[in-house]
């Protein structure tokens, strides 16, 4: 019988894979991945490291048998089925913009050799495009989206295959080495996930609601980086989800991740500008001053301990906490006065979780151009978000060594201790009432045409 091939991509894992499923229901199968440099390079060094060792797990799970081959798809793919041998490569669809225009140029290379391209599943619990409102048109809002999208619905998550049907003997270029990372990262893989996953349904999630926004406390899943290369499927994490305040506050973040995904597929553009057209024109600063600036925000040495906590969080983690995601961003934006997209593509860099469709319409939300977006006259003032979110200083302190000695919220606010800024730690870059008011001036021009 001839094989199939199964080509994974942002799906590394056996459980809950509908296309794996049908390729192991149809008999032998070729596991392949493509090491693409298309889609390595805008990733950093922590996300790639952690790639490969999903990677690794993947093909110790598939008995060393997993084919791996670097180049572009378009050749790789119809390569890999010709020596194979097999009619059909399966696939979970993309959505991405680079991802549907790949499919479709390497489903073409495959036809026009005789074999076909199937997809089937997706890395959403509800494909992107499904979800729209009674006259067929999509939603721009979230509520709405979300109450059609559970309306909608999903099928329970399905067991892995059975053992075995794994072809052996393709050439492999085999697994690279990681590239060198600073970053400590979580362990990679779909044994980790759902690991992961038990221990949060464990205990942490009935507090989720009320700790979520919390950075200090290991409050959330923590399963971002999983859901970005499929080591896990959303479905598997809602269907461990009930009817309680903070397991319905966990579905609702998870949809927050399909209607961006939905909002991307629809907008391919929107990765990259603005989607509010009218605030394309705001006034934005570069130059000499501005970029000493924007390093200053990628070191985590802006004087505004919150944000600094927040991008030595990057450096430390790969990760950051949502709240503050949202506070460093706020800031670089209004404070800084600095194009969202710069950011976006320094997240894009340095996260393990960099997912384009999150990353950029999560930047946009924060930036006020995006769907849905948080009105722009909501500025963020680093220091009341500290006093709010980390009340006890704890997250500051984790990260910013400088002010390991002070005690309490006066973290917040070193410009204000006794013996003044402690040594080391810098003073602020800028003053925040001040970029307010001008955050809001150039609002104002924008709105007023000028
Ligand atoms: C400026 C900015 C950039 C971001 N960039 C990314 C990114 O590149 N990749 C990414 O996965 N998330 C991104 N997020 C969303 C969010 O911060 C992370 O998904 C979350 O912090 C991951 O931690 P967790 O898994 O513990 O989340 P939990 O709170 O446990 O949530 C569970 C899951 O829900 C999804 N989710 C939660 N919040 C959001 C959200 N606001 N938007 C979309 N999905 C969400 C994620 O898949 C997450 O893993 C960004 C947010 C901001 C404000």
């Amino acid at each position: 019988m001839n094989p199939s091939v199964l080509w994974f991509r942002r799906d590394l894992r056996l459980a809950d894979h509908p296309a794996l499923a049908e390729a192991a229901g149809r008999g032998p199968v070729v596991g392949l991945f493509v090491l693409d440099p298309a889609l390595l390079r805008p990733a950093g060094a922590a996300r790639v490291a952690f790639l490969y060792r999903c990677l690794r797990s993947l093909d110790e799970s598939l008995g060393g048998r997993l084919v791996v081959r670097t180049g572009d798809p378009v050749e790789v793919v119809p390569q890999v089925a010709f020596e194979a041998d097999a009619g059909t490569v399966l696939v979970s669809a993309d959505f991405g913009p680079y991802g549907r225009r790949r499919d479709h140029d390497v489903a073409g290379a495959l036809r026009a050799a005789g074999r076909r391209l199937t997809g089937i599943g997706s890395p959403y619990a509800v494909d992107a495009g499904r979800t729209v409102k009674t006259d067929g048109t999509p939603f721009r809002v979230f509520s709405p989206f979300y109450r059609a999208w559970g309306a909608h619905g999903w099928p329970p998550p399905r067991p892995a295959p059975e053992e075995g049907g794994w072809v052996k003997g393709l050439r492999s270029h085999g697994i690279p080495d990681d590239p060198p990372v600073d970053a400590a990262l979580p362990q990679a893989g779909e044994a980790a996930a759902l690991a992961r996953l038990e221990k949060f349904v464990a205990d942490p999630i009935d507090d989720y609601a009320a700790n979520r926004d919390t950075p200090a406390a290991d409050a959330t899943t923590r399963l971002s980086p999983y859901l970005k290369y499929g080591c896990i499927h959303p479905r598997t994490i809602l269907a461990r989800l009930g009817k309680s305040e903070s397991h319905e506050k966990l579905q609702s973040e998870l949809a927050w991740r399909e209607f961006y995904a939905d909002v991307l597929w629809r907008t391919p553009e929107s990765a990259r500008r603005s989607l509010q057209p009218n605030m394309a024109a705001m006034r934005l600063d570069s130059g000499p001053q501005p970029d000493e600036r924007f390093t200053a925000w990628t070191q985590g040495r802006t004087g505004f301990p919150m944000v600094d906590a927040g991008m030595r969080q990057l450096r430390g983690e790969a990760w950051v906490h949502n709240r503050v995601r949202m506070i460093v961003a706020s800031f670089l934006v209004k404070d800084l006065h600095i194009d969202w997209t710069r950011g976006a593509r320094w997240f894009m860099e340095n996260l393990v979780d960099g997912d384009l469709a999150s990353n950029n319409h999560n930047w946009q939300w924060v930036a006020g151009t995006g769907t849905d977006p948080a009105p722009y006259f909501r500025i963020f003032n680093p220091v009341t978000q500290g006093k709010e979110h980390d009340p006890d200083g704890d997250y500051v302190r984790r990260w910013v060594p400088e002010l390991a000695g002070v005690a309490g919220a006066a973290v917040h606010e070193p410009w204000n201790l006794p013996g003044g800024v402690p040594g080391g730690y810098p003073e602020r870059i800028v003053d925040h009432a001040t970029e307010r008011a001008e955050a809001l001036a150039r609002y104002s021009a924008l709105k007023a045409g000028h």
